[in-house]
């Protein structure tokens, strides 16, 4: 057995050195936050970098999204999706919004737009879906939807750094898109996000929640929080842009690795199987999948999802979890539980069904994927995984 431990992801770490020599100027201006020349510099850096029209850097994703909605001045209800990370609904729910849960598609576990209308009401006032694991949501639809009854759109990106849709910047669509830097996400400054937007208005409003609604020394504007990135953080986004591309690129062979390994094995539904029909025996009840992330889409690696069908491959998601545990390997259960699912919104909001997230979150498995990660490893992983069928 390999002695090294194998997590789902593993923080890029930059050299050293060059991280140093970046921040070596702050000592000599003593300007460590604030909105600092690294600030600036990130902001325009990452503006060509992802495809959007601004960027406003956050203190890290949630705030982001949490001020974002708050920028928009929000009431009454958020139709969003349950498969994602606990941020995203509870942004919601902290800004006094009420989270609507819409079903997600088989095929890519995005919001499933086909249903979102159902969900509408008097009370809807925006749609918030996630590109989970970077897949790129039905953004035609959405906009349609968003258009017809007149709502705001924002958009979760948290997982979709670098993602492009043809030319465009996954981050140009709906009114806004937040991203997370964490320092487990494909791109990362320790922690950090933003949010990219093309109205002013906005803008301006999103500057002032992050810096107390300061704009000058005597003028105070509103009420605001504190969500500002600091120099030191700005600066590792800065150096980590660098090694960017090489970093999707070793991501990227690590993703053929697994699927080249776990391809056609029954009761495994791998990324590349998401274009495939469906049948009725391995997923009950669900229609055909769509196919928006078109061949001109660009990936960015950043989560490797394999649904297992029990029926199909004898063993259940949780027994393949404790065979590669037992060999210093831990996947994640990412997404489950549903947000919906959590205590806190179970008793606060009725109950909605979502069975096709409920279905996915019970058997997905995501496997390590980093950069640093070997290619024999991810090898070990898929023989390991083949060891569980029966
Ligand atoms: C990571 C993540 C966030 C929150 O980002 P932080 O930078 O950790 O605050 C929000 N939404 C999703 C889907 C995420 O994965």
């Amino acid at each position: 057995m390999k002695k090294e431990k194998i997590y789902v992801t593993k923080t890029f770490m930059p050299p050293f050195e060059e991280y140093v020599e970046e921040i070596r100027d702050l000592w000599d201006s003593s300007w460590i936050t604030n909105m600092g020349a690294k600030h600036a510099e990130l902001e325009e850096a990452l503006k060509s970098v992802l495809g959007v029209p601004a960027v406003s850097l956050m203190s890290n994703g949630h705030m982001a999204l949490e001020l974002c909605l708050a920028a928009m001045h929000l009431e009454g209800e958020v139709i969003t999706t349950p498969f994602t990370f606990a941020s995203t609904t509870h942004a919601i729910a902290r800004n006094n919004l009420t989270p609507v849960f819409c079903d997600i598609r088989p095929d890519d576990f995005t919001m499933d737009a086909s249903k979102i209308e159902d969900l509408i009401t008097d009370r809807t006032c925006a749609i918030l879906p996630v590109h989970v694991y970077g897949n790129v949501c039905d953004v035609d639809a959405i906009d349609k939807i968003a258009k017809a009854h007149g709502l705001k759109v924002i958009y979760d990106a948290a997982h979709a750094f670098g993602v492009k849709v043809g030319d465009r910047g996954i981050g140009s669509f709906g009114d806004a898109s937040i991203f997370s830097f964490h320092a487990t996400k494909v791109f990362h400054t320790v922690e950090g996000g933003a949010v990219c937007y093309s109205s002013p208005e906005l803008g301006q409003k999103l500057y002032e929640l992050k810096n107390f609604g300061i704009m000058d020394e005597t003028t105070i504007t509103g009420i605001g929080a504190n969500a500002k990135m600091s120099e030191f953080h700005a600066a590792m986004g800065l150096v980590n842009l660098r090694y960017h591309n090489a970093n999707v690129k070793r991501r990227q062979a690590i993703y053929n690795t697994y699927t080249e390994h776990l391809r056609g094995i029954s009761g495994l539904r791998i990324p590349e199987d998401t274009k495939k029909p469906l049948t009725q025996e391995n997923l009950p009840g669900l229609r055909t999948p769509s196919d928006t992330a078109g061949p001109l889409t660009q990936k960015n690696y950043a989560y490797y999802p394999v649904v297992i069908e029990k029926t199909l491959f004898g063993a259940d998601r949780d027994e393949v979890a404790k065979r590669l545990a037992a060999e210093n390997i831990y996947v994640r259960k990412y997404f489950y539980p549903l947000t919906s699912d959590y205590q806190c919104y179970r008793e606060l909001l009725p109950h909605v069904d979502t069975p096709v997230a409920d279905h996915i979150a019970a058997s997905v498995i995501t496997l390590p994927l980093s950069p640093s990660m070997e290619i024999e490893d991810a090898v070990r992983i898929c023989e390991l995984i083949k060891t569980c069928r029966r």
